[in-house]
């Protein structure tokens, strides 16, 4: 296979495409928008790299020919550490309004916030190399917030409008952590190597141990059968014989074969050891930084006289925040709202008895003063006059200074029937009926209505 050819092949299948070679014939499917888009050409492709060999439908890759051309420069530009920034195929807001289930109020306004942080991903190519094999793997490991993570890119797509610039100051630390990790994912590869290793190992020891066995026996045995001799040359005063068997007994003794044939085995048994050891490399092959995105999300809630503004900090890989009921903390399937805006479960909820609406254990709940009623907010107002809390229906208006007070507070003026302040009404001294001051400087004679004077 020719330069240009096996660069073309590890060029797609470094883009997860799929490449078969048919004769002369490179094709390549299931090849990434992003390069479509950069050459400008939608797959399959069907490539060849000698002039001889082109047919109708086959793109020749010659040194210079466009897509040659696009290859590189899409290496470059993906080289330059042009930021990929994440955008999740479900949106969050979408999620989120899907997953609130809401009672009361609906969603009214929507905002969304978006911030990215550095998500490193790196792909480790280890080799595990043993007596003469060697297992090669690829991994891909990712790093968020110094955290290794499972991560499925394939549940993203990419930002389209350009987003800030990522603090990167962490990559070396996020690499460290994924080279710590590789450790973690060829671990199996290892265990299954060295348990060969060691059985294989504890064979060829076990053999060499054996032939040294042997040879220290015969060694053994041949001096006996020398001092036996020797004995016996001793006995007949076999002069000749007598040096000769002490001649061998002293060269055993003097070049300590015993010694050499354990410094024999020693070394034979290192040097299985060594044969038997086992490699593993482990080398980057690439990084790439995605920018990864946390949501603030803002919502307005509104139902009937209800408003709440809500700030959910929303982060991907963890699920959505589980909102509590504001008075019993008891986390909330169904989202009900007072008219305080607060979180409520069902059961701590009480209706005001004047508007029905609903109030929870956290609203301060008014008694009316006056008929006992439990009330919202709303439906209570407190009198200038008495400071006493009542339904509101319980109000009417001083007529001459046009201030609020309650029913209690006023009293009628039995003739314009205008309302006004106690301190600003004259009673007749005769019939005893109340008159305001204006009427009663109008009509009063001595102190006695109209009526009374006749
Ligand atoms: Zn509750
Ligand atoms: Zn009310
Ligand atoms: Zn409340
Ligand atoms: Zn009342
Ligand atoms: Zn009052
Ligand atoms: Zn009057
Ligand atoms: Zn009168």
């Amino acid at each position: 296979m020719g330069e240009l050819a096996r660069f073309t092949e590890q060029f797609f299948q470094s883009l997860n495409a799929q490449t078969t070679w048919n004769g002369n014939i490179l094709e390549v499917t299931k090849v990434p928008e992003a390069f479509e888009n950069w050459a400008g050409k939608k797959a399959p492709f069907r490539l060849v790299f000698n002039p001889g060999e082109e047919q109708a439908d086959t793109d020749l890759i010659t040194k210079g020919s466009f897509l040659l051309k696009s290859m590189t420069s899409f290496l470059e530009q993906k080289g330059q550490a042009t930021l990929t920034f994440l955008k999740p195929l479900l949106d969050p807001l979408e999620f989120v309004q899907k997953t609130l289930n809401l009672k009361n109020t609906t969603i009214s306004h929507t905002k969304k916030g978006v911030t990215y942080i550095p998500l490193y991903e790196f792909t480790f190519a280890t080799t595990v190399a043993y007596l003469n094999k060697k297992e090669q793997s690829l991994q891909k490991l990712y790093v968020l917030n110094g955290q290794r993570m499972l991560f499925d890119i394939d549940k993203f797509t990419y930002e389209s409008t350009p987003a800030p610039s990522l603090d990167t100051s962490n990559l070396k630390q996020s690499y460290e952590i994924a080279k710590a990790a590789t450790r973690e994912g060829i671990q199996s590869t290892i265990t299954k190597a060295a348990t060969e290793l060691q059985e294989k190992l504890a064979k060829e020891h076990t053999r060499i141990k054996a032939h040294y066995e042997n040879h220290r026996r015969e060694l053994q045995t041949t001096k006996m059968k020398l001092e036996l001799q020797l004995q016996e040359a001793l006995k007949e005063n076999n002069f000749p014989k007598i040096a000769q068997c002490q001649e061998k007994l002293k060269q055993i003794a003097s070049t300590d074969l015993v010694k050499k044939l354990q410094d024999e085995e020693q070394f034979f048994l290192t040097d299985e050891r060594q044969k038997h050891s086992l490699g593993v490399d482990t080398k980057l092959v690439s990084t790439i930084v995605y920018g990864f995105p946390e949501y603030q999300l803002e919502l307005s809630l509104t139902g009937k006289d209800i408003v709440r503004q809500l700030i959910i900090p929303y982060s991907l890989l963890s699920p959505l925040p589980l909102f509590s009921c504001e008075s019993c903390a008891l986390p909330l399937r169904e989202i009900w709202c007072c008219t305080s805006g607060h979180f409520s479960c069902l059961p701590c909820l009480v209706g005001c008895d004047l508007c029905r609406q609903p109030l929870c254990k956290r609203c301060r709940i008014q008694k009316c003063d006056l008929c006992g009623k439990d009330l919202c907010k709303k439906c209570t107002a407190r009198c200038p006059g008495c400071l006493k809390a009542k339904c509101s229906s319980h109000f009417g208006l001083d007529y001459l200074t046009g201030n609020k007070r309650c029913t209690s507070c006023l009293k009628t003026c039995t003739s314009c029937t205008k309302q006004t302040l106690p301190s600003s009404i004259k009673p007749c001294d005769k019939c005893g009926k109340d008159f305001c001051k204006p009427c009663a400087a109008a009509s009063f004679q001595a102190g006695r209505c109209k009526g009374c004077r006749s």
